[in-house]
């Protein structure tokens, strides 16, 4: 393993709007940890602690990562992206020191969202090569975490999984990932603002967004996405084969649903 890794931060352009559905999620997000840092009188004339970080779970391609980004473009901040495991294969590679460089990179770059993907990575119930070694990890990762003065800093700590039940429960003390939001498949509302945001930018004669939301029951994000992608795809091909561009129809979504099916299904039966 090497010895580092490039840190992945980015300024989004992408803000709450661009995630279609989830208000709840938002609202959550936006009062633990938006709000202290923007308004921190308001919290104090309510004598409300603030601090401690968000865990998102559930299925992939429901948005997690998503809507960590657009929680960093609300508030024009870094959003500075950390898999787990790319840590654990440093850390075997024997150099815990670039943990703490990463904190510290986090707030030089504050204000900042600090998102850790595969969180469950660092799980005491995990039965694979690197448990041995992920102890020390853990504890150190745990020194970071509590040493974050987030309201001071202005580092905002967002973290997602796709198996809590793998998660060391002293990640989910008060301080630390103290708020854990279930971040599901949209319903049929969530599925038509998605297809709306999608389909913004493209030439279409008019979509039947409300019968699409109907025909997409446990369609992901994602998967939403990948139907317009593909529709899109064959509305090209046909362009450049009769050298004229025809808009999108509801017609040609519903053709691309038939094959595409949706894939959070299968994280529901494992779960
Ligand atoms: P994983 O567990 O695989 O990391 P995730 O839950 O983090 O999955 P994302 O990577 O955030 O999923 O979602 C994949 C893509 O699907 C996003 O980049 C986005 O384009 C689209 N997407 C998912 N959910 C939404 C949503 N609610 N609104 C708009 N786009 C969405």
């Amino acid at each position: 393993p090497s010895d580092s890794f490039a840190l992945d931060a980015e300024r989004p352009a992408i803000r709450f709007a661009d995630v279609g559905g989830m208000d709840a999620v938002k609202d959550e997000i936006a009062l633990k940890i938006i709000f202290p840092l923007t308004k921190p009188d308001l919290y104090k004339a309510y004598g409300k602690k603030t601090g401690g970080g968000i865990l998102l779970y559930g299925p992939p391609g429901c948005g997690k990562t998503y809507l960590a980004r657009a929680t960093a473009g609300e508030i024009n901040a870094a959003f500075i992206s950390v898999g787990l495991n790319d840590v654990l294969d440093l850390y075997l590679g024997n150099s815990e020191r670039k943990l703490h460089d990463l904190f510290q990179q986090a707030r030089a770059l504050a204000p900042s969202v600090l998102f850790f993907d595969e969180v469950d990575a660092l799980g005491a119930s995990r039965n694979d090569l690197r448990h041995s070694a992920s102890r020390t990890l853990v504890n150190q990762f745990l020194d970071e975490l509590d040493g974050v003065r987030y309201d001071n800093e202005g580092i905002l700590v967002l973290a997602a999984t796709n198996s809590p039940w793998f998660l060391d429960s002293a990640f989910r003390r008060p301080g630390r990932f103290d708020r854990l939001i279930f971040v599901g498949p949209p319903d049929a509302a969530a599925r038509e603002a998605i297809l709306t945001l999608y389909l913004r930018n493209v030439p279409n004669t008019g979509i039947d967004t409300a019968a699409l939301a109907k025909r997409t029951e446990a369609y992901s994000g994602a998967d939403l996405k990948a139907v317009i992608d593909r529709a899109v795809e064959g509305k090209l091909l046909q362009a450049f084969k009769s050298g004229q561009a025809v808009p999108l129809s509801t017609s040609d979504l519903l053709e691309v649903i038939k094959t595409q099916k949706p894939s959070v299904r299968e994280w529901f039966a494992s779960a």
